[in-house]
C-alpha cells in the first residue's frame, strides 16, 4: 500500500484477527474492494492463538441461562452461527461436531483460515496492511467516509462509506483493565494477543460512539500461578480447564464460587479474592478422570498438574488433608480453615450436596481419594466482556443509543454480549462480521 497516499475501497476493517478476517473475506468474496489495518506485525490476533474450536450455545434460552449478558446480543450470535459454520466448512478443514462446555461446534485449522481469508481480499484487489495504525475515522456530514491510516511509509488516507472496528477488546491496557474490570486487574495475566488495548473503542468513541456501559465482566482462565507466559503453547498447557471437578479456596481458607460451573467463570471471581489467587484442590480420583485428559475432544491431553510443578509453580501432591493445610499455611494462606472447608465439603457432597455453601449444581463428589493433588491459581484475561455500544445490525451506537451510519464493530469490541459467562469468542467475533456485512449489504448473494 505504500505506493498511495489515497486508495478508495468499499469497506476499511481496523484489526485482523477473527472478526476482522472474517467480515474482509466475506466481503471480497461478494466483491468489495476491503483494506484491512493490522497494528500488529502480523496478521491473526487472539485467533491464531486459540485452539480453533468454533463453538457456541445451541440456543438462546441456553446461553440467557449460562450468560447474563444482553439477549437480543446473545442471539446474533445464536442466529447467525449455523451461517458461519456453512461458511467456514467450505473454506477450511474441519474437525468432526464436538461439544464444547454447554454447547457445541467444530475446530477449524486457524492458521489456514487466516491464509485463505488474506488470499479472498487480495483476489478481489483488496490489501490487508500489517504495521500500520488507524489514526483517525474520518466522518463526514454524521457519516463513516474514511480513515486516516500512519506506518513506516507514511500516512494513507483511505476512503470508504463502511467501516468495521474489530480490535479484540481492552485487555492488554493494565490501567483499562483496572478501570474496566477490577483494580486487581491491573497486575492480572495477559492471555491474549498483546495488541488489543482498547485502540478501536478510542477510534469509534472519537467517531461518535460511545461505551455499552459498565461490564465487569472478562473471558480468561485460571493459570496456574507464576506459571512460564512464552506464548501460545504455555497459554494452553498452564491453563486448568479441569478446575470444574475441584476445590477453590482463597486465602482465608473458604471456597468463594461453583467451581462447576466453568473455569472461566471460576477466573473473574478468583480476581477479586485476596492477592487476586486461590488453592485449587483435586483429589487422586479427579485428577485421574478430569486433569490429565482432553478439555474438548481433539484437543491434546496434558496432565497439567504435573507440567506446573516441573516449572515450579506453588502447589504439591500430598496424602493427607492435614499435609494440604500446612502447605496452605506456608504460602500464607489460613491452613486450618482449609483443612475445615475440605472436610465440611466431603461431609456435605456425602450427605446433602445442597447444603454446601457457596452450592454445588455438579460435580458434587467429595474429594476423599489419596494423594489430593494442589495447584495455586490466578487469573487471566483473554478479552474484555465490556465494549463498545453495538446494535443487533453490528451498528455502533452513540451515546443517545442511535446508530451511527457507516460504522460497524464485531468480535470482542462488543460490548455486553457476555457478562458472567461465556459462550465462544471465534463465533462471537464471526457472528458479528457477519451481521455488520448484512448491514452494510456487502455479503455475497449465494
Ligand atoms: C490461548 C487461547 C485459546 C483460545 N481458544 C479459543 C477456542 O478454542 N475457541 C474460541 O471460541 N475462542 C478461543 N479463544 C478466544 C478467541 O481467540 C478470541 O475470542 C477471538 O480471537 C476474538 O476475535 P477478535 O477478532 O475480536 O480479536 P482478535 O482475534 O484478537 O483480533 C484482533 C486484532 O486486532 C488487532 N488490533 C488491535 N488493536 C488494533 C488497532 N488499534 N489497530 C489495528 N489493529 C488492531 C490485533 O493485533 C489483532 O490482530 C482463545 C484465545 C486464546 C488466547
Amino acid at each position: 500500500m505504500a505506493a498511495h497516499d489515497r486508495m478508495q475501497c468499499d469497506l476499511i476493517v481496523i484489526g485482523g484477527g477473527m472478526a476482522g478476517m472474517t467480515a474482509a473475506a466475506r466481503a471480497a468474496e461478494a466483491g468489495a474492494r476491503v483494506v484491512v489495518v493490522e497494528k500488529a506485525p502480523a496478521i491473526g490476533g487472539s485467533a491464531l492463538l486459540s485452539g480453533g474450536f468454533v463453538w457456541t450455545a445451541t440456543s438462546r434460552a441456553q446461553m440467557d441461562r449460562h450468560d447474563d449478558g444482553d439477549p437480543a446480543l446473545h442471539a446474533v450470535v445464536v442466529e447467525e452461527f449455523p451461517h458461519v459454520m456453512e461458511w467456514l466448512r467450505g473454506r477450511v478443514e474441519t474437525g468432526p461436531p464436538v461439544r464444547v462446555l454447554y454447547g457445541r461446534g467444530q475446530q477449524i485449522d486457524i492458521a489456514a483460515y487466516m491464509r485463505g481469508c488474506v488470499a479472498s481480499v487480495e483476489a478481489a484487489g483488496g490489501f490487508v496492511v500489517p504495521d500500520t495504525q488507524v489514526t483517525e475515522i474520518i466522518m463526514r456530514g454524521g457519516r463513516v467516509a474514511g480513515a486516516l491510516t500512519a506506518h513506516a511509509d507514511g500516512e494513507t488516507e483511505l476512503e470508504a462509506e463502511h467501516l468495521l472496528v474489530a480490535t479484540g477488546g481492552a485487555q492488554a491496557d493494565p490501567d483499562l483493565r483496572a478501570r474496566m474490570v477490577h483494580l486487581a486487574a491491573r497486575s492480572m495475566r495477559l492471555r491474549s494477543n498483546p495488541h488489543s488495548d482498547g485502540g478501536g473503542h478510542r477510534l469509534a468513541i472519537a467517531a461518535g460512539g460511545a461505551m455499552a456501559g459498565p461490564n465487569a465482566g472478562f473471558y480468561g482462565h485460571l493459570l496456574a500461578r507464576g506459571c512460564p507466559m512464552r506464548g501460545d503453547s504455555d497459554f494452553v498447557r498452564f491453563t486448568q480447564y479441569h478446575s470444574i471437578h475441584g476445590v477453590l479456596l482463597n486465602g482465608s481458607g473458604k471456597r468463594f464460587c461453583d467451581e462447576s460451573f466453568d473455569d472461566h467463570s471460576s477466573a473473574q471471581l478468583t480476581l477479586r479474592q485476596p492477592g487476586a489467587a486461590a488453592l485449587l484442590v483435586l483429589d487422586a480420583r479427579a485428577q485421574r478422570e478430569f486433569g490429565v485428559s482432553a478439555p474438548v475432544a481433539g484437543a491434546e491431553p496434558i496432565d497439567r498438574h504435573r507440567l506446573a510443578m516441573e516449572a515450579g509453580c506453588p502447589g504439591g501432591v500430598f496424602d493427607t488433608i492435614e499435609e494440604i493445610g500446612a502447605f496452605a499455611s506456608s504460602i500464607g494462606y489460613d491452613g486450618a480453615a482449609c483443612i475445615a472447608t475440605l472436610l465440611e465439603y466431603n461431609r456435605h457432597m456425602k450427605s446433602g450436596p445442597e447444603q454446601a455453601r457457596p452450592p454445588r449444581e455438579s460435580n458434587g463428589r467429595a474429594l476423599e481419594e489419596a494423594p489430593w493433588y494442589v495447584l495455586e491459581v490466578d487469573s487471566a484475561i483473554t478479552f474484555t466482556f465490556g465494549g463498545l455500544s453495538t446494535d443487533t445490525r453490528a451498528r455502533a451506537l452513540d451515546a443517545f443509543g442511535e446508530p451511527i451510519p457507516g460504522l460497524y464493530v464485531a468480535g470482542a469490541d462488543v460490548g455486553n454480549v457476555y457478562r458472567k459467562g461465556y459462550a465462544g469468542g471465534l463465533a462471537l467475533a464471526a457472528t458479528f462480521a457477519f451481521r455488520a456485512l448484512r448491514t452494510a449489504g456487502l455479503q455475497p448473494t449465494c
